[in-house]
This record gives structure tokens, sequence and C-alpha cells, in this order.
């Protein structure tokens, strides 16, 4: 009988490389660990001994969310990962009952939900998790070393790296986890494989983060989430997020080139300026830890393997590799670890690293991405501006997400089916429930006369 971890499987032989020691590369060399016999991570960045912001990952400086999900997958990878990160600081929220949501024109309802997530910095969980892979004795993790290129026997197989230093390094199988600059593209060109087609969401989308410090009393607890967003038509909001040592990623931002400057008076303006207060409040209220940092990100990408007939043997593309979401919705590291644990299941069902394990890692890949990639896009394109290809339906979908929103204003009932689907709970389907839509309706129209009523006065 085979485990989540591997035990009980097939004999393991062979190497394994992954490019890139990430989310995205840890998790996939955590379960690469248990079917090859040695599994090298390289990075090309100097990795910090502790909870460290580093160069290689500048969106470590910004908040992480891991959905409830995302942190499920990596406890079955990394047994006891969730206690290590409760004991290091990070915070449980209720993500219903714990957030204050500002979203059109009224705050959602507070209740509990049973939708917990485990708040703390990127830096801290990816420490955590690098450190728990570094115990498995068939893993090296190599920091300062750079993948410049792939090896490999033209239009058939990848058989390994090539490093920035001139050196070279076997592989059965190569796993890209370089992140959302990955270069494999034009790697694989040199090799004779297509590029695979793209979908590019332009979004233009800019995050101004600032950490600091102190309770927020106003919430009575000292784990809850703000989020604050502006009217439809604008373009700006700003989020706050718990993480360990009583601290808070504050960042404000906006999509199509809006952005909050990093001056501190422009960042406290900024939020002043957000039609609900509670974030200003905060960072009134708390200690300064750093300076307001600022990160762009033009667009949502995707590489669709699943499309292209000339697969290359020996190499699959993971995380932000294979598609970088629009961060706003804290998809990128949950979808990574479903995806580290699909590869452990392909490389189950297969009797080699043949160009038929990555078509099938490929195509239970695509599944999971469209799940989060339909939901970003449908939302990305409720702001003018946005270009790329547009879901079906979207009049429809925008016409029925303004009334969920409403809906979420008096119902706490549709705000835990609204956060089941945005944690990957549950498919979005279940809000087309006829029960479901006729509650939504209802609390809708509810919602929309309190509104009115307290507007007359
Ligand atoms: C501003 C921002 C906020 C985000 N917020 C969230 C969130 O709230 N929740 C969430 O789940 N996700 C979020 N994400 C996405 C998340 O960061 C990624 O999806 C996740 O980290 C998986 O990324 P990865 O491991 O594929 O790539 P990365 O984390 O970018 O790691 C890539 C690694 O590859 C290394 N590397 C690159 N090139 C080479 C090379 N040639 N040789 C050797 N090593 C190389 C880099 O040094 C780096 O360590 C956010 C992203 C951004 C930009």
């Amino acid at each position: 009988m085979r485990d989540d971890n591997g035990a009980g499987r097939k004999p393991v032989t062979g190497d394994a490389v992954v490019i890139g020691a990430g989310m995205a590369g840890l998790a996939a060399a955590r379960v690469l660990a248990d079917r090859f016999a040695r599994v090298t991570v390289l990075d090309r960045d100097t990795l910090p001994a502790g909870a460290e912001s580093r160069r290689g990952v500048p969106q470590g400086a910004h908040p992480h969310a891991l959905l409830a999900v995302g942190r499920t997958a990596l406890e079955k990878l990394f047994p006891g990962l969730t206690d290590e990160l409760v004991e290091s600081g990070a915070r449980w929220i209720d993500v219903v009952r714990d957030a204050i949501v500002w979203q059109l024109d009224g705050h959602r309802v507070r209740a509990d939900s049973g939708i917990e997530v485990l708040c703390m910095s990127r830096p801290l969980l990816e420490s955590c998790v690098r450190r728990r892979l570094l115990t498995m004795p068939n893993v090296e993790v190599r920091a300062d070393t750079a993948v410049a290129g792939l090896a490999g026997q033209a239009g058939e197989r990848v058989t390994g790296v090539e490093l920035a230093d001139g050196g070279k390094l076997p592989a059965d199988l190569v796993v890209d986890a370089s992140g959302r600059g990955s270069r494999s593209d034009s790697w694989l060109r040199d090799l004779g494989f297509p590029a695979a087609p793209e979908s590019v969401i332009t979004i233009r989308m800019h995050y101004t983060t600032r950490l600091v410090r102190g309770r927020f009393d106003r919430l009575g607890g000292p784990g809850v989430l703000v989020a604050a967003e502006s009217p439809p038509g604008q373009r700006r909001y700003g989020a706050a997020f718990p993480v360990e040592g009583d601290g808070w990623f504050v960042t404000l931002g906006g999509y199509h080139g809006d952005r909050a400057p990093t001056d501190p008076e422009g960042f406290q303006r900024f939020a002043d300026e957000l039609p609900e207060s509670s974030i200003a409040e905060l960072l009134r209220g708390t200690e300064p830890l750093s300076d307001p940092v600022g990160y762009s990100f033009p667009t949502s990408r995707r590489r669709h393997f699943e499309r292209i007939r000339l697969v290359p043997a020996g190499y699959v593309a993971v995380g932000d590799a294979l598609c970088s979401f629009n961060p706003v919705y804290g998809h990128g590291m949950t979808v990574a670890a479903l995806e580290a644990i699909t590869l452990g299941e392909c490389l189950d069902r297969s009797d080699s690293t043949d160009a038929q394990l990555a078509r099938d890692f490929y195509r239970r890949s695509a599944g999971l991405i469209a799940v989060a990639w339909d939901m970003a896009a449908s939302a990305d394109f409720a702001y003018s501006g946005t270009t790329g290809p547009r879901p079906r339906g979207l009049a429809v979908t925008h016409w029925y997400q303004r009334r969920v929103v409403r809906a979420t204003h008096v119902s706490a009932e549709v705000a835990e089916a609204i956060l089941r689907v945005q944690h990957l709970i549950e498919p979005a389907t279940i809000l087309l429930r006829p029960t479901m839509v006729a509650k939504v309706l209802r609390a809708a129209r509810q919602a929309r006369l309190a509104r009115d009523a307290q507007v007359r006065g």
C-alpha cells in the first residue's frame, strides 16, 4: 500500500534535478525524494539559514496567504509543518469571522466558518519547508548554483542541466521550478522543442507593502485580515495580513498603473483614501518595521504544455514556471503544492520518465490550474484595461458576482460558500446550485434595501 509520502512504492532509482528552491521546487523535491535515488535542488540564490527575505524571491517581502487546501497539501508532504509554523509565531484566522472586508460599499458579515488559514511571512514558511526537506538523506540543496541551460537529445529528451559555471549535471528527470522568470522556453528551443503556447492576461498590477508591528485592538483579536476595495470603476485596494512576531504586512495597490507611493507619507495618504478606514487606522496605530517596498506584476502568464504534441521527455515545468497567477487571489503556492502531489501520482503510474509521464502531468495539472486561472481571470476583467483571453459569459458572470458580494454583506452562508470556492475547497459550481442562487439573490436584495435605507437616513 502506498501512502501520501511515498512509503511502500516501487524501488527508487535514478537522479532528479530541480531548478529552483522556491515553494514549488521544495514541494516537488519532497515528492521526488520518495521516487528517485538522488534529488539535487539547485538555486542561484544564497539561501539564508532562517526566515529571511532573499534576492531570488523578491515577492517574499509581500504578503503570502496560504489557502486552507495548500496548507493541508504541504502538511501531507511535510508532516508536522503546521505545528512548527504555529510554534514559530504563525497565526490562525477564520477567514469569515476574523476578516474585515469592504467590497461594493458594504462590510462582509463576520461569523464562524470553520475555514481556518495560517498566516505567516513567506520567508518563515519557505525556511521551515526547506529545513524539513533537508532532513531527507537523499536530497541535496545547492545554493549559489545557477542553471544556464538544459542538456539533451534534440527533439527527444532532456538529459540534465548545464550550470552557469560550465558544469553539467545529468538527470533522469529535470523539474523546472525556476519561477516566473523561467528561461526554459529558450533552453527547450535550443534542443529543438517548440515553445508551449501561452495565455497572457495583462493587469499591470502594483503592490506596495510595509511591515508594521503592533496589536490592532479594534478587531478584538490578534489575528485578523483586513481588506478594502475601492468601488467599481476605480482600481485600488488595500489589505493587511497578520504575520509572526505581532507583525502585519500592509499592502496597498492598484491595477493598470495605479500604484501606492513608497514614501511613508504617500503610503499613509493612499491608505487614508481607501473607502474603509481599518487599514489607515492600523497603519497609524502600529510601529513601522520596514520602509514601503514596491513590486510590479504586469501579467498573469500560463504556458500550455498540455496543448503541444512534441512534449520533451525527462522534463516538467511546475509552479510559476508553468503558471504565474495574479497574486491577489493567493493561488500560487497552493497550486504548486497540489502540482507536486500530482507529479508524484503521475510518477507512480508511469514506468519511466518518458514524454507520456510529462503529458500525463500537464494534462492533470491543466485541470488544477484552470480552476484558479478562470476564477482570477473573470475577476480581473471587471477592471477596464485588462486584456487577454476573456472567459466566456463574462457579462453574466460579473452580474452574478456582484450579487454574491452584496449577499455576503448579510448572509454568513453565502460568505462561507464564496470563501470555500476562493480557497479551492469546493468547485465554483456550488454557487450555481438553484438553492444557492435563490439564497444569493434574496440576500443581495436584502443588502441593497438595507443600504438604501441607510443612505436615505
Ligand atoms: C507580489 C506577490 C505576492 C504573492 N502572494 C501570494 C499569496 O498570497 N499566496 C500564494 O500562494 N502565492 C502568492 N504569490 C505567488 C508565489 O510567490 C508563487 O506562486 C510561489 O512562490 C511558487 O513559486 P515558484 O517556486 O514557482 O517560484 P519562486 O518562488 O519565484 O522561486 C523560484 C526560485 O528559482 C530560483 N531560480 C530562478 N532561476 C534560476 C536559475 N536559472 N538557476 C537556479 N535557480 C534559479 C530563484 O532564485 C528562486 O529561488 C505571490 C507572488 C507575488 C509576485
